[in-house]
């Protein structure tokens, strides 16, 4: 019996919610006494994948081909059930990326497995029943999952565990798996990239921005201090769906939850539905003229301010900074 990881990449590199699956399958290996082995799909060179040892884990199974160039959730899934069986893998853990969402139900069906997608906890171990937690409804609560099923799908939450570094030699198998064109029922034939920030789920720092900016021609300041700060864009419901900005920014009860380790948020109010999706980021920061804003009960700092005064100091200062 082993753990299997599954680590997504993007155009060869690895993400870095890949990274932290990595640690995290070590992690649960170490813990039941068991082989780890990760699994890479498509096409990532040697070098990139030797880098998988840094984290501990000493062997890798490479899938490489042509059908596989993109993603498609049935055949991975195949992929992965396939793997997990040819390795004897008896938990198999991957991201709670938006492909891993895909995956890991896909996967826990083909395997008979128990599921346990969204986890933000390594599992209490008793025999064969496992407890991990996990974040419902949209972040406001944890919830503790009882896996009683021999075999185990976990689907790790980004940025719940941080990346550990406990290097060792990598030995590289590939494999030919075990695929039939059912599995390609849906072909992606082309992937337009919308931008080439970071990805909102994927970000360590988000600034976002709501209502109290007045307008779309005033993002410029959202983007100077994101892009300062290495940082992703979001905003508030209210923004979206004015146009202001792309749905896909929209956080909260209804768009995307996240849980950067940074969020700061510049003239939103700190509704409910907002504070849904963006109230398990690490530390929160908060701007907004307002001292009464309802986001300031649940902020780590908070600067009572116009907004068109405080951000442009802010990056300024954090140019200065950096230089
Ligand atoms: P406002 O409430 O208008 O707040 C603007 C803030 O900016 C105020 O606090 C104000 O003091 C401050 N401000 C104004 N000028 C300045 C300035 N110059 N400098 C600094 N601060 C300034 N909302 C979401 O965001 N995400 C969701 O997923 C979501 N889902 C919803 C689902 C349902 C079913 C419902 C009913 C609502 C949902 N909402 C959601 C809407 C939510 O209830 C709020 O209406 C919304 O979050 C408010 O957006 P806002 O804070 O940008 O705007």
């Amino acid at each position: 019996m082993s753990v299997l990881v599954y680590i997504e990449n993007i155009d060869g590199h690895f993400k870095k919610s890949g990274l932290e699956t990595l640690s995290y399958a070590k992690a649960v290996a170490d813990q039941t006494g068991q082989p780890v082995a990760a699994l890479s799909i498509g096409n990532v060179d040697r070098d990139t994948l030797e880098t998988i040892g840094t984290y501990g884990i000493p062997k890798v199974i490479r899938v490489d081909k042509e059908q596989l160039k993109q993603f498609v959730n049935q055949a991975y899934a195949t992929v992965i059930a396939d793997v997990a069986k040819h390795v004897g893998a008896q938990t198999v853990v991957l991201s709670n990326s938006f492909s891993g969402k895909a995956l890991a139900p896909r996967v826990a069906a083909k395997l008979h497995a128990a599921l346990a997608d969204g986890a933000s906890s390594l599992p209490a171990i008793e025999g064969d029943v496992w407890q991990i937690r996990k974040t419902v409804f949209s972040s406001k609560a944890i919830a503790v999952e009882e896996l009683t099923a021999r075999t185990k799908v976990i689907a790790l939450m980004p940025n719940t565990v941080e990346p550990s570094e406990a290097p060792t030699a990598v030995q590289i198998e590939d494999y030919e798996p075990n695929i039939e064109d059912t599995d390609f029922s849906t072909i992606v034939k082309d992937i337009v990239r919308a931008t080439d920030k970071v990805a909102l789920p994927d970000a360590e720092i988000v600034v976002s921005a709501g209502r109290g900016l007045k307008g779309p021609e005033n993002w410029k300041i959202v983007e100077e201090l994101a892009e300062v700060l290495g940082a992703a864009t979001a905003c508030s419901k209210p923004v979206s769906d004015a146009g202001w900005r792309p749905h896909a920014e929209h956080v909260g009860q209804t768009g995307l939850a996240i849980s950067p380790k940074l969020y700061i948020a510049i003239g939103i109010s700190g509704a409910i539905q907002h504070l849904a999706g963006v109230s398990s980021s690490k530390t929160i920061v908060v701007i907004n003229k307002d001292p009464e804003a309802p986001f300031f009960k649940v902020a780590d700092y908070g600067i009572v301010g116009d907004a068109f005064e405080i951000v442009p100091k802010l990056t300024e200062a954090l140019k200065a900074y950096k230089n």
